[in-house]
């Protein structure tokens, strides 16, 4: 099911984004991947230790520089408090189904794959570049609790 860009390791992935290959990228990049859809403040919280040092403005600021190589997808969901992060292989314009109670996040497939995957019947003369979609929802575990 793995693809050889989705198998790269996050060195490769840094050079084959024409970004130096640092230390702290590179603990942010493994971080992401083992918590996608992670605040930059989680991703902070969840640096190797020996990085536990490096300041929360600076994990911003390599996620900014990710996310404008696109290799970090940039999410914003309406029920969390900040932008959430998650590692971009390739672009598939999925959407997300996140729960209102508990903020859990979910990928779901866009049927159409690339964006913009919807167009409004009126543009109002602008080109549209993206349908961001957000499916809320609560999820079983926060359903049973009620
Ligand atoms: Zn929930
Ligand atoms: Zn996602
Ligand atoms: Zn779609």
């Amino acid at each position: 099911m793995t693809t050889s860009t989705a198998a790269l390791a996050a060195p490769e992935r840094l050079r084959g984004a024409g970004l130096r290959v640092t230390v702290q990228r590179v603990a942010v990049l493994d971080a992401l991947s083992a918590h996608p859809h992670a605040s930059a403040e989680t991703v902070h919280s969840h640096l190797r230790d020996d990085l536990s040092g490096v300041a929360l403005p600076t994990v911003h600021g390599i996620l900014n520089d990710l996310t404008g190589a696109g290799i970090v997808r940039r999410v914003s969901l309406p029920d969390a408090g900040s932008a959430l992060y998650e590692v971009q292989h390739t672009f598939d314009n999925h959407h997300h189904l996140q729960c209102v109670d508990c903020g859990r996040v979910e990928d779901v497939a866009c049927a159409v794959g690339e964006a913009p995957c919807l167009h409004p019947s009126h543009d109002h003369g602008m080109r549209i570049l993206e349908a961001s979609v957000t499916y809320r929802a609560i999820c079983s575990d926060c359903e049973r609790k009620k």
